[in-house]
């Protein structure tokens, strides 16, 4: 229980513009993209600086008040959605601190959308390459925190290999400025990488130095109709080699999530005259003009040779392309509009997707009456977003609970083939039993970091750790 006190030192130490307790501002902060937590606070808290950020760090920590820290507020686990907590939203700190062309790296505060960087890259001729359906909201600080992916890691890594430097509030409120734009700095423990992927449970993500890379001179994007998720990775050893490591995109789609989409998303319609069980989207981001295109289509004649590829459009145009990408990008608000599902983003050796795919498929149809499974994401790096929903549309909480049991099925599958039960999303609240309960040594270890950085466990608490 805050006391009033601490409120009024928080609301002092912020000014008017800093802070909020209207139900009507605080509404969309306590509730999840997805609408599966609802969450509760006294106080939203908007500075507007790091050193507003320390300020009020510091009164909480003397307070022993907990803290939620929330970014565009698009995480998927659970971990922004505050609990009784302070809710600390980054949002207004959005400033820009540097562009360095010459070191290929942008200097931004935690608070910026992702789409805004990707614009401020292409400004200066560069490429800020991390892409996800979110991007519209989703901030740095988030993303960071999450160490999100997306639709390029394949290519370019995860937001951990996208970071150069941090700037951070630790849990007593002092400020450590890490925001080195280096790309060897072989001095210690890379207390940056402790940060990223911690979500928020070490301390609160100020800024962060990013690094740049050059924008392909054409990006060339298909679409292939493909007969299994097993021709799929077998595509995607072909496009590698032809493409010559410009590969920035291999998706999986099933049929399933295109008529999903084809059905909530306007505009959206099937570029293949026939229907296919599953779909590749491949995107080549070549140096040279014409590059990407004679890559492309060696790719594909050599898949429609094997049989791997049944059928296949490549985009003629900016627009084209955009079209395509438009049919996986929104699966997740198309799923979202279907009904409610139990979501299982997880990660699996490259080489062993298939054969989770097939037995998962059968252990969910096993586990729950009237059941669907969309297995689709970014084969190229392993990740699956196996969701088990309903096939009639408009499923609630009570389908996600029934699913309970193949949701256990399919994280031993998961934990069988070697994968992760946590690839992309984080572990949040919604799977911080589940990777105690998998992986104990590696939780126990981390809690002791957690123990060292944050001895009252006032950041984020129940996130990543389950709480005692
Ligand atoms: C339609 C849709 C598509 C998506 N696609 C992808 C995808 O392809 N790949 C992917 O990886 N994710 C995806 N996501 C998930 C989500 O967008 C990412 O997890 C993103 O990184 C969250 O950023 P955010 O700013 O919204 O963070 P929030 O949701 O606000 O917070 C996420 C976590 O980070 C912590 N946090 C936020 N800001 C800070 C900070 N400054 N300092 C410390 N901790 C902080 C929060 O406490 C919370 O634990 C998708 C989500 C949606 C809704």
């Amino acid at each position: 229980m805050i006391s009033a006190d601490t409120l009024n030192a928080l609301k002092t130490a912020l000014g008017p513009k800093g802070w909020s307790t209207d139900p009507h501002e605080l509404g969309p902060h306590t509730r999840d993209w997805r609408g599966r937590w609802q969450g509760e606070t006294p106080i939203l808290l908007k500075p507007s600086s790091t050193e507003e950020v320390a300020s009020v760090v510091k009164i909480c920590a003397a307070a022993r008040i907990a803290i939620t820290t929330q970014g565009g507020n698009t995480g998927l686990v659970g971990g922004s959605i505050p609990q009784g907590e302070v809710l600390l939203s980054l949002a207004r700190m959005n400033a820009v601190r540097e562009v360095d062309i010459a070191n290929d790296s942008l200097t931004v505060e935690a608070g910026c959308i992702l789409e805004a960087i990707q614009n401020l890259a292409a400004d200066h001729n560069r490429l800020f390459p991390l892409s996800l359906g979110s991007q519209g909201s989703a901030t740095i600080g988030g993303l960071i925190s999450t160490n999100a992916g997306g639709v390029h890691v394949l290519r370019y890594g995860m937001m951990r290999d996208l970071v150069l430097g941090i700037e951070a509030v630790l849990p007593d409120g002092r400020i450590w400025n890490g925001l080195r734009g280096l790309r060897k700095d072989n001095s210690g423990y890379d207390l940056k990488q402790l940060l990223i992927g911690a979500e928020g449970t070490l301390g609160i993500i100020t800024a962060a130095t990013l690094k740049l890379f050059p924008r392909p001179a054409e990006m060339t994007v298909a679409f292939a109709g493909i007969p299994s998720p097993a021709a799929a990775v077998e595509l995607l050893g072909i496009a590698k080699a032809a493409s010559g490591g410009t590969l920035s995109a291999l998706e999986l789609i099933p049929r399933n999530a295109l008529e999903m989409v084809i059905e909530h998303i306007p505009g959206s319609r099937d570029p293949l005259a026939a229907p296919h069980p599953w779909y590749a989207l491949l995107e080549i981001g070549a140096g040279r003009i014409g590059e990407g295109r004679t890559a492309m289509e060696a790719a594909l004649e050599a898949g429609l040779e094997r049989g791997l590829v049944e059928d296949a459009v490549i985009a003629e145009s900016e627009a084209q392309a955009l079209a395509l990408w438009q049919l996986r990008e929104p699966i997740a608000e198309a799923e979202k509009a279907h009904g409610k599902a139990a979501k299982h983003d997880v990660s699996i050796p490259v080489s062993k997707i298939a054969a989770f795919i097939e037995e998962g498929t059968a252990l969910a149809g096993a586990k729950v009456d009237g059941a669907e499974v969309i297995a689709f994401g970014h084969v190229g790096d392993g990740n699956v977003h196996f969701n088990v929903a309903r096939k009639t549309a408009g499923a609630g909480e009570d389908f996600v609970a029934a699913c309970l049991p193949a949701t256990e099925a399919i994280y031993d599958l998961v934990q069988k083939y070697g994968g992760s039960i946590a690839a992309e999303h984080g572990v949040g609240t919604l799977k911080a039993a589940d990777l105690a309960a998998r992986r104990p040594l590696e939780v126990e270890l981390m809690t002791a970091i957690k123990s060292a950085l944050d001895p009252q466990g006032i950041m984020n608490p129940r996130v990543l750790i389950p709480a005692r």
